[in-house]
């Protein structure tokens, strides 16, 4: 290991991450963002509560003699499926659930999804994105070298979650975007997948031919849903008590849900991503972040955390044959998945993109937060 390592005393963040900063303690800037954040976006205290439980008879007064009160949003993962669960058996609302199928769902998710719903009673929408297209526009992202390929995927659900709402006048999108468990990723490690301006640009510059429909949410849209047509995004996993062990256990006993044995390894594509392509050609292991999150909210001691990252991210065997498996689904040869994988490192900011602009909506995307916190 090189001499000018260092890694935080308090989580697991480490010199990976280009930008780290530690104070005079060892204690890295993560951790400090993540005591900001708690404070600002966690309501899962006594007050929170009631708060939510406000909100709640909200949705459902506005969802009165319609037939949903909510979309969700359900990829067979623990997040999502422990939403359900929380939005339909606790609170008793009456949701739409939206999946995304973009060809790489495992069996055992899509066995999942299906026996959620059914045994919640949730009635299913799933779009399925145009394959040969959508293959073309990820060996885009895959020849473009920035680290964030799974910004497409993460941009589609979102867009047909907000455009559904919409379309079906369902004001409120109850999402599983949480703070205890995900809150630590660092912008150098991944650009975030608001921007579909990165996804025309780098579409434009490596791909085969256009897609059209593909599900975007330009600016313009973005001011037209949250402002202009009044959406709200619940990220519900914050106002309880969220501990990823006890969802698990919970979604296990009373959905039958089985477990993958990784974050968001329900999607084979995700799982190549993790525990390949990230470690493999850009050095650096997301698992980092989910332990240092889990860490900071008292749910996995540093110790454990350390011998967990110690292991590989997957076995030989498993990453051969994910990366096989990639390869022949893509239809690319091996020797041009080898040059993408050897090609140089890229930035989102060496393609044409909306971050500047971001940057400076960034109050208004505070405000917006502030508009389901506040509601009483
Ligand atoms: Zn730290």
């Amino acid at each position: 290991m090189e001499s000018n390592y260092r890694i935080c005393n308090q989580c697991i963040m480490d010199t990976t991450v280009p930008d780290i900063v530690f104070d005079q303690d060892g204690i890295c800037n993560h951790c400090h963002d993540y005591n900001d954040r708690i404070i600002k976006d966690l309501f899962n205290d006594s007050e929170g509560q009631v708060r939510f439980e406000n909100l709640i008879k909200e949705v459902k007064r506005r969802g009165e003699g319609k037939q949903y009160d909510c979309i969700i949003g359900i990829s067979g993962g623990v997040d999502s499926t422990y939403v359900a669960y929380l939005v339909k058996r606790k609170y008793g609302l009456r949701p739409l659930a939206l999946h995304l199928d973009n060809g790489w769902n495992s069996e055992l998710s899509v066995a999942n999804v299906e026996q959620v719903v059914k045994r919640l009673d949730i009635d299913l929408f799933t779009h399925v994105l145009d394959w040969d297209k959508f293959r073309d526009l990820q060996i885009s992202f895959l020849k473009s070298s920035i680290s964030n390929i799974e910004i497409p995927t993460d941009h589609a659900i979102w867009a047909v979650l907000v455009r559904t709402a919409a379309e079906k006048g369902i004001p409120y999108i109850f999402a599983g975007n949480n703070i205890v468990t995900e809150s630590i990723m660092p912008g150098s490690w991944l650009y975030g997948s608001k921007d579909s301006r990165l996804i025309t640009g780098i579409h434009h510059k490596f791909g085969k031919e256009k897609y059209r429909n593909f599900p975007k949410l330009s600016l313009f849209s973005y001011v037209n849903y949250f402002l202009i047509k009044g959406i709200r995004w619940v990220p519900v996993l914050n106002y309880v008590p969220y501990v990823k062990q006890d969802a698990k256990q919970i979604i296990t006993d009373e959905l039958a849900w089985r477990d993958y044995g990784g974050k968001h390894y329900e999607s084979i594509f995700t799982r190549f991503f993790h525990a390949y392509y990230l470690p493999q050609k850009f050095g650096f292991d997301l698992r980092r972040s989910y332990l240092s999150a889990l860490i900071l909210s008292g749910q996995v001691t540093r110790a454990d955390a350390l011998s967990e990252i110690s292991e590989p991210t997957a076995p030989a065997d498993r990453l051969q044959e994910d990366k096989e498996y990639v390869i022949k689904k893509l239809g690319i040869t091996p020797a041009e998945f080898e040059e993408i994988m050897n090609a140089p490192l890229k930035l989102f900011s060496d393609y044409p993109n909306n971050d500047r602009i971001w940057q400076r909506l960034n109050w208004f995307v505070k405000i917006a937060r502030q508009w389901i916190i506040r509601v009483k």
